[in-house]
């Protein structure tokens, strides 16, 4: 069957655009992502900076209303992941203006559209370390921006070596006691400007030759832990308190010296890899895998396929630009489709 329009994706780009396409009147169909659906903000606890939540929200609640208010407005979702894209028909002038997809989906079904949007997102890379999975969202972090504000007055470490780290780590500077950068190099990728930077910044310490082994938490004093009761007949079980990190193991890789290091927070700023490899045969891609557009735009170089979100944007990465993005490839879809 021919749909209008399939969206790839459910982040916040992914869902902002069936919103707009549902309200359009374009029946979109949203393939969500079989392993992450709701995409990277379903991994996190509070989220403070998405305008309209002035007390915060968990990350999970708000994918969980974005899914709802394209419900809403029609979309279909499909549970799945899209495994490959291939045009099946080039545009005719007469019949058919514009070329037909057609997508590959895991369970082995397909589906056809003349247009697509992509908002795959992009995948953090991990230390893979134990602890780390364990304390993602109590300390271990991945994205300065969001989660800086929570670590006030507290030691940060920060692991990695680009300029990414490096403007993650000055960053943290305005809200840490201290901030310690970690790389397993003895040099930096980084530019030297942002590498002089933080050398003369007194609140950060840079520490070369060094791997994070493992990272460690302790019983959270804001909610401590309670012995099971019963309240009304019903047996509630004794509660763990939540673990925040308090220190990691380090090695140095020059001389094999192991140590331990006392601190609130790891933000993890070792790159990001563009979900986009599915689709990379059809749309152009950089070197690292971000989709191309036409300045300002969400148009790709495949006629009739947009994209937005983080598998385009290596800049911003936040959840508002990602559903801005949506929007604008939702509007740039139905001006295609409709021209
Ligand atoms: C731990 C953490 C905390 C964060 N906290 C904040 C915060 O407080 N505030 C903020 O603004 N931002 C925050 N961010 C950043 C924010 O989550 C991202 O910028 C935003 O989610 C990007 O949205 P997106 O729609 O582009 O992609 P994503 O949210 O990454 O969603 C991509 C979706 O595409 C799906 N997908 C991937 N490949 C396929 C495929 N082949 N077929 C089908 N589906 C596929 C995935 O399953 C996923 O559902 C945080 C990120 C992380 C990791």
């Amino acid at each position: 069957m021919e749909h209008n329009v399939i969206i790839i994706g459910s982040g916040p780009a992914g869902y902002t655009a069936a919103i707009y396409l549902g309200r359009a009147g374009l029946n979109p169909v949203l393939v969500t992502g079989a392993l992450a659906p709701g995409g990277q903000l379903v991994n996190t606890t509070e989220v403070e900076n998405f305008p309209g939540f002035p007390d915060g929200i968990m990350g999970p609640d708000l994918m969980d209303r974005m899914r709802d208010q394209a419900e809403k407005f029609g979309t279909q979702f499909i549970a799945d992941d899209v495994e490959s894209v291939e045009q099946v028909e080039a545009a005719d002038a007469a019949d058919a203006p514009q070329p037909l997809y057609r997508l590959s989906l895991s369970d082995g079904s397909v589906l056809e559209s003349r247009a697509i949007i992509v908002a795959t997102g992009s995948n953090f890379r991990k230390l893979g370390v134990p602890g780390e999975r364990e304390l993602s969202g109590h300390g271990v972090s991945y994205c300065a921006t969001c989660d800086g504000f929570f670590f006030k007055d507290k030691p940060i470490v920060v692991v990695g070596g680009g300029d990414s780290a490096f403007e993650e780590a000055l960053f943290l500077t305005r809200f840490g006691s201290s901030v310690t950068l970690i790389h397993r190099r003895d040099s930096f990728r980084a530019s030297q400007i942002m590498v002089d930077r933080a050398q003369s910044n007194p609140k950060l310490t840079l520490l070369t030759n060094t791997v994070v082994t493992a990272i460690h938490g302790s019983a959270s004093e804001a909610k401590p832990a309670s012995p099971a009761i019963t309240i009304g007949g019903l047996k509630l079980p004794a509660a763990t308190a939540p673990q925040n990190v308090s220190s990691i193991d380090i090695r140095n890789t020059a001389t094999g010296e192991t140590g331990t290091l006392d601190t609130s927070a790891v933000f993890v700023a070792i790159g990001h890899t563009p979900a986009t490899e599915f689709i990379a045969d059809v749309v152009s891609t950089d070197d690292d895998g971000y989709i191309t557009v036409a300045e300002a735009g969400t148009h790709t170089s495949a006629p009739g396929v947009f994209a937005a979100g983080d598998c385009v944007d290596r800049t911003y990465r936040q959840a508002i630009s990602a559903a801005g993005m949506g929007c604008r490839a939702a509007l740039d879809a139905q001006q295609y489709l409709t021209a």
